[in-house]
């Protein structure tokens, strides 16, 4: 049986960040991923967006990361050439009935320390952005765009450079809680058989299969594993070239953002995500789809041609809270949460997860040592 000190559940953004953080601190990880590389699900399946912080309650574990962790990204990525750029965003009413919406997103940002918003009226938000229409927008200059995987590959570095290890295709299983730890049950690729692996700590990064995991996990308390909800949000790409230098935001739709433009680093546009409830994890997406993301672009981009929106892929967020319940804030839930010592487990990392991957990381840390 092998032992180990520290075990991470998943590779995704999350996983590697707290990997990351747990080496440089001097502990011995393992990352333990059941895909075949990096960032196999939820963290290559997002709008790749720097988030500026503008929409989240006052307070709560969305804001306060994702404020710090946009900062602390940004130098990050200087620090480490992960490719990005501040493009800046609007967030556009497109009719008056849309400016209360815009208003209470600026009220939002303002309470959470987001100081930089700037109010255009429709002519200066043309001016920045011709094809653009609107009644007035909010220009978020903080927000910008990365490389998500260069970020996770940078993330992996320096994992791997403190004497942390990654194992590809190898699910978790099932496991235990122990007096002095815990016991995974490991599968293997192809026909190996699973193997059993021992760790004084256990870090659940697993995204959408986070509850799941707690739930094969014999001792952590049923009462305090959250019920996994899936909201699938998908993207159609543009052919061609796009009017766009800056995202563009219509006002947050229930469950999601709204149909936006985001810009990837070589310049292509793409749309979405948009919002549907499913009962299991399928990416798949449905063409159908591209009439409703036609009305819901042309509100701000009349100038959208006929035919020019392909499908493109789907993300799935991590709810933890239902279609019509409130949203859910991130949980770290460390051993304060659950009583078990050695024990965190990430719940509802869905955006801005990827902008508030630091300071989630610091978190982790934290409720180990709480
Ligand atoms: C549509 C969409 C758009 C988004 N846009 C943005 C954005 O623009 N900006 C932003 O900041 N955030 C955004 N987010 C949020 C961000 O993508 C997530 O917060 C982040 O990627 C979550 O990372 P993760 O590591 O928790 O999960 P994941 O990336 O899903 O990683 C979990 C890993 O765990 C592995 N795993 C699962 N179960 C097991 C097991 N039993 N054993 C071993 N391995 C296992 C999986 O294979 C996976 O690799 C968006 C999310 C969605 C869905």
């Amino acid at each position: 049986m092998d032992e180990v000190e520290a075990v991470v559940v998943g590779a995704g953004v999350i996983g590697l960040a707290a990997a990351r953080a747990l080496a440089l601190r001097g502990h011995e990880v393992i990352v333990l991923e059941r895909a075949y590389t990096i960032g196999f699900e939820t963290s290559s399946r997002n709008s790749e967006v720097i988030h500026g912080g503008l929409y989240y309650p006052q307070g709560s574990l969305k804001a306060l990361t994702c404020v710090e962790g946009r900062e602390r990204l940004y130098g990050y990525c200087r620090d480490h050439h992960v490719p990005h750029a501040r493009l800046g965003k609007l967030i556009v009413a497109t009719s008056e009935d849309e400016l209360p919406g815009v208003e209470k997103i600026a009220a939002a940002a303002l309470a959470n320390g987001v100081t930089n918003l700037e109010w255009l009226s429709a002519s200066a938000a043309r001016r920045l952005e011709p094809e653009l229409c609107c009644v007035a927008a909010l220009l978020s200059p903080a927000t910008g765009i990365i490389d998500s995987h260069a970020l996770m590959l940078a993330y992996q570095g320096e994992a791997e450079a403190a004497g942390a290890m990654i194992a590809f295709r190898a699910p978790v299983l099932s496991g235990r809680v122990r007096a002095d730890g815990f016991e995974l049950v490991v599968g293997g690729p192809g026909e190996d058989s699973p193997a059993t692996i021992r760790c004084r700590t256990l870090i659940n990064a697993a995204g959408l299969y986070a509850p799941a995991l707690a739930r094969a996990i014999a001792g952590i308390p049923p009462e305090t594993i959250p019920t996994a909800y899936f909201c699938r949000g998908a993207y159609f790409t543009l052919s061609g070239r796009t009017p766009f230098r800056r995202l563009i935001y219509p006002v947050p739709v229930a469950g999601g953002l709204g149909v936006h433009v985001t810009l990837d680093l070589a310049g292509q546009a793409r749309f979405g995500p948009d919002v549907e409830w499913i009962g299991a994890v399928d990416y798949a997406v449905d063409a159908r789809r591209g009439d409703a993301f036609y009305a819901a672009v042309r509100r701000y981009w009349p100038g959208l041609r006929d035919g020019a929106l392909q499908p493109g892929y789907a993300g799935i967020r991590p709810k933890i809270s239902g279609p019509h319940e409130p949203a859910a804030d991130f949980v770290v839930q460390g051993p304060a949460a659950h009583g078990i010592p050695g024990l965190v487990n990430l719940y509802g990392i869905e955006s801005p997860g990827l902008t508030a991957s630091l300071p989630l990381a610091d978190r982790v840390v934290a409720a180990l040592a709480a």
